[in-house]
């Protein structure tokens, strides 16, 4: 069983590059062979796992415009498991070009049938747009994970991402199911993360992850240093909580077996 699922939402700075760098590594470290798609022009999570941009081969531009073989896109990060199809600022010229492409909706997912079997989970970092890399992203996904900062109007913009993903089961991908909605960078100090986690749970109910992810220094200290909190800091919060979610992911995976 493989599992690939989009982490999306189109605000930016919610939490879509940590939880996938992060939640992607745990995973790995759990056992699971997990392969990681950056699909943000800005190659956070390329850089962010310590993959150097300036060494890359074929991104993932390559990979949707010129048919390059996932796997030969493919490079492994310095986690045992864990490998990562890097995104250059050369994807930042894909939504255009990918205009005129027949069948643009399902380059990504087409690409990543031939090495699904490959993995047991594949997370894709979408950037912070509904444009067609999102699309796609959806596409070619089982679920997505939608990060949500505890901040407010936290829910804001959220409609938007829903639309998207109905139009998505409607004309794209009839199985594409939420996977779960994770609340990220919590203040522990104040009452507006407790309302906001109210908030979301009344609207989302059991979708919402159990683990909340806290603010926490280390997590935002260890992309500049191109680690997973994982190897950067295991005894930090940020390490357990994200290990948490992992375990997490993995259990809603077996429950539905
Ligand atoms: P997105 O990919 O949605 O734009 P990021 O994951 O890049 O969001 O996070 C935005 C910023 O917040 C980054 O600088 C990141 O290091 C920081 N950050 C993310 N999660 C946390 C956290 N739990 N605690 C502290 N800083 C965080
Ligand atoms: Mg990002």
């Amino acid at each position: 069983m493989s599992k690939t699922i989009a982490i999306s939402n189109q605000k930016g700075g919610v939490g879509k590059t940590t939880t996938s760098v992060n939640l992607g590594a745990c995973l790995a470290t759990l056992g699971k062979k997990v392969l990681l798609v950056d699909i943000d022009p800005q190659g956070n999570t390329t850089s962010g796992i310590g993959v150097n941009k300036a060494d890359v081969k074929y991104c993932i531009y390559d990979v949707l415009i010129d048919d390059v073989h996932p796997n030969d896109a493919t490079v492994a990060t310095a986690i045992e498991g864990l490998s990562i199809i890097p995104a250059t600022i050369q994807l930042a010229g894909a939504e255009i070009e990918l205009v005129s492409t027949i069948s643009r909706e399902m380059k990504l997912k087409n690409a990543l049938k031939k090495v699904k079997s490959q993995y047991d989970y594949i997370l894709i970092d979408c950037p912070p747009s509904l444009g067609i890399l999102t699309v796609n992203s959806l596409t070619a996904s089982d679920s997505l994970i939608i990060p949500i900062q505890c901040e407010y109007y936290a829910l804001e913009g959220l409609s938007q991402l829903l639309n998207t993903v109905r139009l998505v089961q409607k004309h794209l991908n009839t199985s594409l199911q939420i996977e779960g909605v994770l609340l990220t960078m919590l203040d522990a100090r104040t009452n507006l993360g407790i309302q906001v986690i109210e908030e979301v749970k009344k609207y989302f109910q059991q979708k919402v992850y159990q683990t909340i992810i806290p603010r926490n220094v280390r997590l935002s200290e260890a992309p500049s240093h191109g680690q997973a909190i994982i190897t950067y800091d295991p005894r930090s919060k940020g390490a357990e909580v994200y290990l948490e979610l992992a375990k997490e992911v993995i259990m809603y995976e077996q429950a539905a077996r």
